[in-house]
């Protein structure tokens, strides 16, 4: 029996969207009809840049398949050991890493870099410009001090957090396109591509796999995500955002189509001191680690933005992530603030389902317009108020669509049915989504 009911209470004016939920009874056998029976999924697993990177990807000829990814970790690899600053001085790795080259040569000389190195430090000094100095991969004095990349990591003097802070600072950090060099003005400055190198490296890799002419992938490295096309339902991939108090729990679920998920947050490496936990995401304008947020998830289309903006959005304020973010076009924030609340940039609003377990706080923007259950055999249709007017909605069974719509475009409309749980219909200028309800597995989570 379909039912339909209302509910009140928008919250933020500015930003209301009407929600017509329809919860689906999902008959398991019926829907889950594999279109690509015919694709094989190979999957491999390796340890690179400190964590465990996992490649998942799908086609007809497991040859392809299996060298493609052969490729794609030889590419990270690459890019790993250029970026790699721990190395000791005077190993064959300090030697290969462009990194600890730079670093050794600070206050002498440029050092002439490979391309890709060069590219990685122009995106993040882009950013550190962009964010006021809230992102800087000049930061390498401030975390030799607490110790980050070590066993040992400790509250360091405030005379000392001083003294390191004087050696940051991306203004000093010159780059010449030109020439291909890199160079670190003054004697003690040292850079840490751990908030870049990772994202870089696998949306490098991705790239590998796309040459290769796969079009279906997941890479999942340390739970930074890049996805490839449409799951193997041939629905977008549904990633979770981990709970950040709750290591088994997840406080959303996002559904991404050729994109990345990015998370940086304050649960990682980090220690306890005076019953205070400080971790390894530092504030280069202040010196001690962020503490505004406690978990920041990007989503954009390249791997390496959304690694280097996850950073960026960790150490500023709520407000001014979210604003920049907003300037952005084609990145979206999720972020779990100090005060755990549950924010995010608005357009998300199609492609997240927020779950926040108790504790957290989350205000669903816009009102539920109408949640109906969908059956077989049943047939409905009704209209929503939009922004721009009345637009119509036609259910037929355990499909749904959009028939009518007072725009122009009406792209909602060409969207045509949707009928598997997380599908959405959108129609942005009435700020009117219509979402299939229900749960869907996991393919990945960020954390
Ligand atoms: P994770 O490495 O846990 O995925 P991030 O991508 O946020 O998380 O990167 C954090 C790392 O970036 C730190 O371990 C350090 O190497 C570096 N870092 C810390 N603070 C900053 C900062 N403000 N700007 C740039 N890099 C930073
Ligand atoms: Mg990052």
């Amino acid at each position: 029996m379909p039912f339909v009911w209302r509910m009140q209470g928008g919250m933020n004016r500015r930003t209301i969207l009407i929600l017509g939920t329809l919860a689906l009874v999902l008959i398991t056998g019926v829907f889950s009809l594999r279109r690509l029976q015919a694709d094989r999924e190979y999957s491999s697993d390796q340890f690179l840049m400190d964590t465990l990177i996992s490649i998942k990807v799908y086609g007809r000829n497991p040859e392809t398949l299996k060298k493609a990814v052969a490729e794609a970790y030889a590419e990270m690899r690459r890019i790993a050991e250029l970026a790699d600053s721990f190395p000791p001085p005077g190993s064959a790795a300090a030697e290969t890493s462009d990194i600890c080259r730079i670093n050794a040569q600070a206050g002498k000389r440029p050092v002439r870099v490979d391309g890709d190195t060069l590219g990685m430090l122009v995106l993040a000094k882009k950013y550190c410009e962009l964010s006021g100095g809230a992102f800087d991969v000049t930061v390498g004095p401030l975390m030799d001090l607490w110790g980050f990349g070590g066993k040992n990591p400790q509250l360091p003097p405030a005379d000392r957090i001083k003294a390191a802070l004087a050696k940051v600072g991306s203004k000093d950090l010159v780059l010449n396109q030109q020439d291909g060099t890199v160079f670190l003005r003054r004697a003690g400055m040292k850079l840490d591509l751990g908030a870049v190198a990772k994202g870089y490296a696998t949306e490098k890799a991705l790239q590998v796999l796309k040459n290769h002419g796969i079009e279906k992938a997941l890479i999942d490295a340390g739970g930074n995500i890049r996805v490839l096309g449409r799951n193997t339902h041939d629905a977008p991939w549904r990633i979770g955002i981990k709970d950040p108090r709750k290591s088994d729990a997840i406080v959303a679920v996002l559904q991404l189509e050729d994109a990345s998920a990015v998370t940086s947050a304050d649960y990682y490496r980090g220690f306890e001191a005076g019953g205070k936990r400080y971790h390894h995401i530092l504030d280069p304008r202040t010196g001690y680690p962020a503490d505004h947020n406690i978990s920041v998830t990007v989503v954009t289309n390249d791997a390496g933005l959304a690694d280097i903006l996850s950073t960026v959005f960790f150490v500023l304020t709520p407000d001014e992530a979210l604003e920049l973010a907003g300037k952005m076009a084609g990145v979206e924030l999720v972020l779990v603030s100090a005060d755990r609340r549950i924010r995010h940039t608005p357009s998300l609003q199609g492609a997240i389902q927020v779950q926040p377990a108790a504790g957290y706080h989350y205000d669903p923007q816009g009102k539920m317009a109408r949640r109906i259950e969908l059956a077989p055999g049943t047939k409905s249709s009704f209209v929503v108020d939009g922004r721009v007017g009345p637009s119509a909605v036609e259910v037929d069974g355990t499909r749904v669509r959009m028939v009518e719509a007072p725009c122009a475009a009406g792209t909602c409309i060409k969207q045509g049915w949707i009928a598997h749980p997380g599908q959405t219909v959108v129609c942005i200028p009435g700020e009117i989504m219509i979402r299939i309800e229900g749960a869907a597995p996991l393919d990945a989570v960020t954390r």
